[in-house]
Order: structure tokens, then C-alpha cells, then sequence
């Protein structure tokens, strides 16, 4: 990569663009609404489930110019969730000042384990027990999204949600692959700590992006 690149790319005036695609929002808090995606690469977080392995290697994924990035969202939406990967590997400051200049509302859905940046609306935490968050995602997070791949993780989930504050969403949302045997251990769990509410992949029912 050449120096200038780099030096963008340090700016956040260029990030290394996986995909951009406008869909609904299958999970969480915002469940059935419309947003254009921004899916970073890079990511070492390293959870063995993952479903986007492809994002992790950034060199695969071409620096784009944010300024495009920005212009391709300003076309279709009023939301944009900013996803990988990790996003937050990348300094997100520019590209969340010029979607907000737009009067676009700025979603981020992050491991929390690099640090802060950027300006957001709304700040999705997804803890990762490979990685944990630094202590300033706890603080910003507006929704904690917790997935469930095991019995384990429902400790693991109130550990960290023992960290959030007050008025942070919590969400239990079943792994994929596993979602046959976890969702209904889900439900039996929330129905006894009714502080959680259950986030499916909708998206993924729905056959879409
Ligand atoms: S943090 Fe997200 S992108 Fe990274 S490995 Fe885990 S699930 Fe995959």
C-alpha cells in the first residue's frame, strides 16, 4: 500500500470497504427497519462461529474513499449501521461527521475491543469473550447485544451486563448454527430475568442481506 493510502486510511478519510448494501435490520433494538450497511473489513477478534471470516483479512477488502462511501449511503438511507469486521479498528470519526452532516443517523455494531471512535446515534455492543470491550463501550452502549453459542454465555452475558448502564437495551440473540438448541433456553431465560429481551437474525429468515 503506498504512503498516501496509508496516510487516508489513518484519517478515516479512506477505510477498506467489504460491502455496502441497503437492507432491513434483522437484530436488536432496531428490528424491521431500513438502513444502508457499511460492512468494514478487518477483524481479529477471533470468535470461531463468526459469520463474515471473510471480512477479517482488511488487505482483502480495497481502500475506498469515505467520501464515496458517504455519497453511496446519501442515495438510499436516513440510517446507516457501520459494521465488519470490527469497525472500530478504523478511526470512524470522518465518516460518522459526514453521514451526520447529511442528516443521516449513525449505528454502529462493534465487539467494543479497539478503541473508541466516532459520533453515534446509537451504539450496539457485542461483547466478545476472545476480546474483551474496553471499558469506554460499556459506557456508550445504548444496546447490548449478547449472542448465545452455549450455556456458558448466559453467565458471560450478565457479567457484562453488570457493566452497561441503566438504560442500555439488553439482548440475548442465539447463534446461528446453534440456534435450534439455544432459542428455546433463551426464552426460558428471559422469561425469568425479564431485563432481557430476545434478538433473532430476522434477516437471515427473511432470505435477505
Ligand atoms: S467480532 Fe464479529 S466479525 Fe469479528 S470474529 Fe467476532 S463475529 Fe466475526
Amino acid at each position: 500500500m503506498d504512503l498516501k493510502t496509508q496516510e487516508l486510511i489513518n484519517k478515516g478519510e479512506m477505510l477498506p470497504l467489504m460491502e455496502e448494501f441497503y437492507t432491513i435490520q434483522g437484530e436488536g433494538a432496531h428490528t424491521g427497519t431500513a438502513a444502508y450497511f457499511i460492512r468494514i473489513g478487518g477483524c481479529d477478534v477471533g470468535c470461531h462461529w463468526c459469520d463474515v471470516k471473510e471480512s477479517w483479512d482488511a488487505n482483502l477488502h480495497p481502500p475506498t474513499h469515505t467520501d464515496i462511501i458517504v455519497e453511496n449511503a446519501k442515495k438510499y438511507a436516513e440510517t446507516v449501521v457501520i459494521t465488519g469486521g470490527e469497525p472500530l479498528m478504523w478511526d470512524l470519526n470522518y465518516i460518522t461527521a459526514q453521514l451526520q452532516n447529511n442528516n443521516i443517523k449513525t449505528h454502529i455494531e462493534t465487539s467494543g475491543a479497539y478503541d473508541f471512535s466516532g459520533k453515534w446515534d446509537w451504539f450496539c455492543l457485542s461483547p466478545k469473550k476472545t476480546k474483551l470491550p474496553l471499558e469506554r463501550a460499556y459506557q456508550e452502549a445504548d444496546e447490548l447485544k449478547m449472542i448465545i453459542h452455549n450455556k456458558s454465555d448466559f453467565q458471560f452475558a450478565e457479567e457484562q451486563a453488570a457493566k452497561v448502564g441503566d438504560k442500555c437495551n439488553l439482548f440475548l440473540q442465539p447463534e446461528w448454527s446453534k440456534k435450534e438448541k439455544m432459542t428455546p433456553m433463551i426464552i426460558d431465560y428471559v422469561m425469568k430475568h425479564p431485563k432481557w429481551r430476545i434478538s433473532l437474525q430476522t434477516h437471515k429468515y427473511l432470505n435477505i442481506p
